[in-house]
């Protein structure tokens, strides 16, 4: 097997191995938590530096580089809003941001900031120890070099650990494999030459079809000789309904920011689009498939805000769900794709991450696009030319039956290029695998085997001045990501400087609060429909061996930056703060 990937554009480390560098911080990953977090924390005195493994800024948008990622919050929402300047300055082209566009704003953040500096590129932090005599972490890379720092700020994403499936034989797979998330560097199309390598004109075959693979497979469709789907699980995916933004709108944006921003706190996602305050429950059928019919036209995860009870109502989720099942119905010429794409009846709407792409649906009615249906013809092994399937025994003994379940023989699927969709180890992956060792030896691995333990998302008790940025156990995946970062941050920030200005050393989650607030965020996710419909990665699903712990916070945006604000405003209540370790001699 080879992979394409060869990726450098930005400047590898100097020869440094050996050197320790001591700081009063470290941040660990350069994407939207991390590049904030050099900028705050530089602003209040501290020699900080971020160490990120990737070859520029950008975390999430440097990695996933696969034709057609986009986000699926509105650009002008999903952007920082500190720098009044940075937000009047930059000019989004698209309601909804390319990759290559959020990646260029992401750089024009760290250029204008002068933050490159600070940047310690090609790094991967692979452990990082607590020491109880000086009161210091102490950070060890796969570079040779170290560092040791008063406070130590994760800011490694909660989809960032890639995860590739364990199927037998994908290693003697001959032709080009490659994940999303480690796409061939440089920009996603045709004139890229090692995306045009592995795309343009070749068989290809994709794993996957959650978020990342429905926004590649209409892209990957038009220049591949022919594209081969393997899915396990069909989704909901919306048309996302991007277009360009007019200069009005952007014009009327940039006029109103302080006040957009502002909503967006207040608000349970973190953004600005809309949410029906009704129930669904309260309307009569006519009303609710109007409302749904102008979500669906409105585009992207604005079905999600159809009703106030679509998550909580398994009737009114259902009938949501019913509702996306005939569009595709109606979408997809072929009976039988259509209906191999259909969501299963215990997938209730939501709870699997909601999908947003263009023209996902009408691509299977190309000629060239093969679905394969993993749930009849499961893969048995993958080989040298492509990936084989087999019969599931589905109806076995049962002829009548077999026909009408449209069981298949299985067979070779012959690929030059194998695409990896297949997700994440996530909200926790990134973490755990760095070697985290905080008092008393404690790994944060062996605390977090049942599931993830915090205080607020932001620490967790036994790990002293380690802050944890918009990750589990908190809104982050189910907000506009940069609305939490920038919250975390900020948090964090002030947490720093209230500690040095009371003559403080340490500050750490006390057990109780942590387990409190553990026990608070199961609890609002078990008034939900997530509670009954386990299959995702909100649950650890999708990782083999890993607890089955619902990791998010669905109580949303605003209350959980209150419950964050007051705990600081009340002398950091359910946090413990200690006097400095004496210097010693
Ligand atoms: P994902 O949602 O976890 O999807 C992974 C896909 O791979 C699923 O369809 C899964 O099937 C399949 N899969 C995994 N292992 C498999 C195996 N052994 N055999 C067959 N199929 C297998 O990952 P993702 O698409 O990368 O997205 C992850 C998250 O990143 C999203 O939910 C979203 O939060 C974020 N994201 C956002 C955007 C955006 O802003 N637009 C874009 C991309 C990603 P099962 O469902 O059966 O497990």
């Amino acid at each position: 097997m080879t992979s394409p990937s060869a990726h450098a554009p930005g400047p590898a480390p100097d020869d440094e191995d050996g050197t320790t560098t001591d700081l009063d911080a470290v941040v660990v990953g350069a994407g939207f938590s991390g590049v904030y977090a050099l900028h705050s924390l530089r602003g209040i005195g501290l020699d900080v530096r971020v160490v990120e493994s990737g070859g520029d800024v950008g975390g999430t948008w440097y990695h996933n580089r696969y034709p057609g990622a986009r986000c699926d919050i509105e650009s002008l929402d999903y952007s920082y809003s500190f720098d009044h300047d940075i937000q009047q300055e930059w000019t989004w082209t698209e309601r909804y941001a390319s990759q290559p566009e959020i990646l260029a704003y992401i750089r024009h953040v760290a250029d204008r900031l002068d933050l490159r500096r600070h940047v310690d590129l090609h790094v991967r932090v692979t452990s990082a120890t607590w020491d109880e005599a000086s009161g210091r972490w102490s950070v060890g890379t796969d570079a040779g070099r170290s560092y040791t720092a008063q406070h130590l700020v994760l800011a490694t994403g909660v989809l960032s650990a890639a995860q590739s499936p364990q199927i037998p034989g994908l290693e003697s797979f001959e032709g080009t494999l490659v994940h999303t998330a480690d796409w061939p560097d440089g920009t996603p199309d045709a004139a890229n030459a090692a995306d045009r390598e592995a795309i343009n004109g070749k068989r290809v075959g994709v794993i996957g079809t959650g978020s990342s693979a429905t926004q590649l497979i209409p892209l990957v469709a038009e220049r591949a000789a022919r594209l081969t789907v393997f899915q396990r699980t069909p989704n909901f995916v919306m048309p996302a309904q991007n277009h360009p933004l007019g200069e009005s709108v952007v014009d009327e944006w940039k006029a109103h920011y302080p006040e957009r921003r502002a909503f967006a706190r207040r608000s349970r996602n973190g953004h600005n689009q809309a949410s029906n305050p009704l129930r669904g429950r309260d309307l009569t059928t006519a009303e609710r498939h109007a409302e749904l019919e102008s979500r669906w036209s409105s585009g992207g995860l604005y079905m999600m805000r159809a009703f106030a009870d679509i998550l909580t109502d398994p009737y009114v989720n259902a009938e949501a769900a019913d509702f996306v099942r005939e569009k595709i119905r109606n979408i997809v010429d072929d009976p039988r794709t259509a209906a191999d794409l259909l969501p299963p009846r215990d997938l209730a709407i939501g709870t699997k991450r909601l999908c947003s792409g263009t023209n996902y649906y009408e691509t299977y009615n190309r000629d060239d696009v093969r679905l394969v249906n993993l749930r009849r013809t499961p893969i048995d092994r993958i080989e040298a030319g492509g990936v084989r399937t087999r019969r599931s025994g589905v109806g076995e003994g049962a002829p009548a039956a077999q026909a009408a379940a449209g069981d298949e023989p299985g067979g070779l699927h012959e690929l030059d290029t194998l695409v990896l969709a297949t997700g994440f180890d996530a909200m926790t992956g990134s973490y755990v695998r760095i070697d985290v060792t905080g008092r008393d030896g404690l790994t944060l691995r062996e605390k977090w085997r049942d599931g993830p333990r915090t205080h607020l998302g932001v620490m967790s008790a036994g790990f002293p001045n380690l802050f944890l940025m918009a990750g589990p156990q908190t809104p982050s995946v189910f907000s506009n990501m940069v609305t939490q970062a920038e919250i975390h941050v900020e948090w964090v920030t002030r947490a720093i400087r209230d500690l040095r200005e009371a003559g403080l050393g340490t500050i750490e989650a006390s057990v109780d609060a942590e387990d409190a607030w553990v026990d608070h965020v199961t609890a609002e996710a078990e008034q939900t429909l997530y509670a009954t419909s386990r299959n995702s990665w909100f649950w650890g699903a999708n990782t083999p061996g890993k607890a089955q712990v619902f990791t998010p916070y669905i109580g949303g945006i605003a209350r959980y930056l209150e419950a964050i604000t007051t705990a600081a405003d009340q002398d950091y209540a359910g946090f413990a703060r200690t006097q400095p370790t004496p210097t010693l001699a």
